[in-house]
């Protein structure tokens, strides 16, 4: 009954949304605000009847949008059902085994291996620096049909400066594609924003996300900045799989949170504010927190192992996520959620002792 193609699938396993009682979650990066109050207009006067008709498969409004909100071209903006749909494309597009293998780094976000399963692109994970900085110089040792990393890295939250990704750009091949996944740039610094390459790299992709710097995770709707041929080949790819993949409803509120985009601009600033007061709260308690460029913090307890910090977290009430391999299993990675949230994680940090 099953193919074989079907057979050979390892999925992607999202972090736990638990039922049996009601849990602080600071374990799938979601933002800690609320929607822009444009997004609640939007719903509370949404046209029913325009249900009726299938949505614009062009996202012509919403590219305008966003192509306002960054002061670029329209053209240089591709939709998708989320970024990890976005990056699905992306997979199935650009990278083939024909000029090597794509490369990642060895911590990294977990669906890029699981993409890579799906459409058979082999791959290798290049060690991230004992400190989980991300060198470029062995992504140019070998051979690759691409490369892909987050910016700033999940989970280890880390930043590099777009200025070490123009110089890896420089020297990195033409005629194959990097692709800087910027789900976390919204909590990032100016000088760690790729957008500004875009014009000077035809074969650099830029992924963004309403999920977090927008509030709209349960939205789904991820958008691409590239060069023109670049989006050109992702719509042929959206149009020989699902023509329509954002709903009438994502479109118009994702329209208004980003041309709401200076309420985003704030609240966002007040989360990286708490991120940076709870890093050095539980520093102070002994914690190593790696520098955050993000809306979460990768730290580890100066004695127990993650699983354990983990375990006491969630049998106090907070969920965050433990990933059980290599040297991720010292550390925890919690998102950073509104202040009352985190005082009171810190406290529980508190009783949990050295
Ligand atoms: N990239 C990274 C690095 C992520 O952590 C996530 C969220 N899990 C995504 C992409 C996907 O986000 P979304 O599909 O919600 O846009």
């Amino acid at each position: 009954m099953f193919s074989n193609r079907y057979k050979k699938l390892t999925p992607y396993v999202a972090g736990e949304q638990p039922k049996d009682k009601k849990y602080i979650k600071l374990n799938t990066n979601e933002n800690a605000h609320s929607p822009s109050p444009k997004v609640k207009e939007v719903l509370e006067n949404f046209d029913t009847d325009r249900l009726k008709l299938y949505p614009d498969p062009n996202f012509t409004g919403l590219r305008d949008s966003i192509a306002n909100a960054y002061a670029i071209d329209a053209k240089n903006v591709f939709v998708g059902n989320g970024s990890d749909e976005v990056l699905s494309f992306i997979f199935f597009t650009f990278f083939d085994n024909k000029n090597g293998k794509l490369l990642f780094p060895n911590f990294t976000y977990s669906f890029y291996p699981v993409y890579c399963d799906f459409y058979s692109i082999e791959f290798d994970k290049v060690p991230l620096q004992a400190d989980f900085t991300l060198d470029f110089s062995p992504y140019l040792k070998e051979e690759s049909c691409g490369v892909i990393f987050p910016n700033p890295n999940a989970p280890t939250s880390i930043a590099v400066k777009s200025d070490t990704i123009r110089e890896f750009m420089d020297a990195y091949p033409k005629d194959r594609v990097v692709v800087v996944d910027e789900a976390y740039i919204d909590f990032a610094k100016e000088d760690e924003d790729s957008l500004k390459l875009v014009k000077d790299y035809k074969n650099l992709i830029i992924v963004r996300t309403f999920s977090k710097g927008f509030s709209l995770a349960g939205m789904r709707v991820g958008f691409v900045i590239a060069d023109e041929a670049i989006i050109d080949a992702l719509y042929n790819t959206k149009d020989s799989f699902n023509s329509y993949p954002c709903d009438a409803i994502s479109l118009d509120v994702a329209k208004a949170a980003i041309d709401d985009i200076d309420y985003y601009r704030y609240s966002n600033k007040k989360i990286v504010k708490t991120r940076d007061k709870f890093s050095g709260d539980i520093q102070k308690l002994g914690w190593n927190v790696l520098p955050s460029s993000a809306n979460f913090v990768f730290a580890s307890h100066p004695t127990k192992g993650g699983a354990e910090v983990y375990k006491f977290l969630r049998d106090n009430g907070i969920l965050v996520r433990f990933f059980d391999k290599d040297v991720l299993r010292d550390y925890v990675r919690i998102t950073i959620g509104n202040e009352r949230e985190m005082d009171l994680l810190t406290r529980i940090i508190w009783e949990l002792g050295k």
